[in-house]
């Protein structure tokens, strides 16, 4: 009850922030900047900004909502992860150019399809992939790497003998490492105020999370402040036996 309270409370809050620039601004609008072309131009574009701020923020809850009401039934379809994540790397060359970043990837070719729900699985990608070139540093690489795990599959899978590894590494700031255990908690950010300006809305791992505890699997989090980070995804390769860990 408490988490529900607090994930309303801090959904309304950062809802509230765009709404009242909104407002202040049709206001101005009415007012004094009602014959100043310069002034209203200045402020469309403000109202662009947060409309699209709001637009995103109802988008992420509304995947929230839906994955939660399906974190319970396992995902049937066979798909191909690699193929995924190459539609993603595709879709975001644009924003990586624009900070001179190359995602390189690296997957063998011989690689098992894993049973999973590709919409769900595209969005875990989009969101991490997203976040390196984000967090990422201008000019650097991030590297995307494929592999069937089986010896270091993480402690929180224990039935599971192997694993589909998907790593994301980008060569950003990093995180440290007191912010690791929280970071996938709904609305959490090492830094509201960046977060905020790089259009984050604080739910994308959140959003991972679920999807990835729907398919059994698990999220690793490594970083080096200074250095960059690495997200693994763990998705079960072969039978699927462990229950899905708490919200
Ligand atoms: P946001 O929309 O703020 O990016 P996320 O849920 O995707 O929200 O991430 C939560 C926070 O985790 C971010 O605000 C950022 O502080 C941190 N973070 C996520 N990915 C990275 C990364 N690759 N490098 C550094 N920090 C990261």
């Amino acid at each position: 009850e408490q988490m529900r309270s607090d994930f309303i409370a801090n959904a309304s809050h950062e809802l509230r922030t765009p709404i009242s620039v909104l407002l202040g601004c049709i206001q101005t609008l009415r007012g004094s900047a009602r014959d100043d072309p310069e002034a209203q131009a200045e402020f469309f574009g403000l109202m662009q900004t947060q409309a699209e701020r709001m637009s995103r923020l109802v988008d992420d809850l509304l995947s929230l909502s839906r994955i939660e009401l399906n974190e319970h039934t396992l995902p049937s379809e066979q798909v191909d992860v690699p193929h995924i994540v190459r539609q993603v790397v595709e879709a975001l060359a644009f924003n990586a150019q624009a900070r001179g970043i190359r995602i390189e990837t690296d997957f063998p070719g011989e690689l098992p399809t894993i049973p999973g729900d590709p919409d769900e699985l595209s969005q875990v990608f989009q969101n991490l992939i997203d976040n390196a070139v984000k967090y990422g540093a201008e000019d650097s690489i991030v590297r995307i790497t494929a592999r069937v795990a089986r010896d270091d599959i993480p402690p929180s899978l224990p039935g599971e003998s192997a694993c589909l590894a998907i790593a994301i590494r980008d060569h950003g700031e990093g995180i440290p490492p007191e912010h690791l255990p929280r970071l996938t908690e709904r609305f959490y950010r090492v830094d509201t105020a960046r977060s905020r300006e790089l259009g984050g809305t604080g739910l994308g791992l959140a959003i991972v999370k679920h999807v990835v505890n729907r398919h059994r699997g698990a999220l690793t989090i490594d970083s080096e402040p200074g250095e960059g980070s690495i997200f693994t995804v763990f998705l079960p390769a072969a039978g699927v036996k462990s229950e899905p860990a708490a919200a």
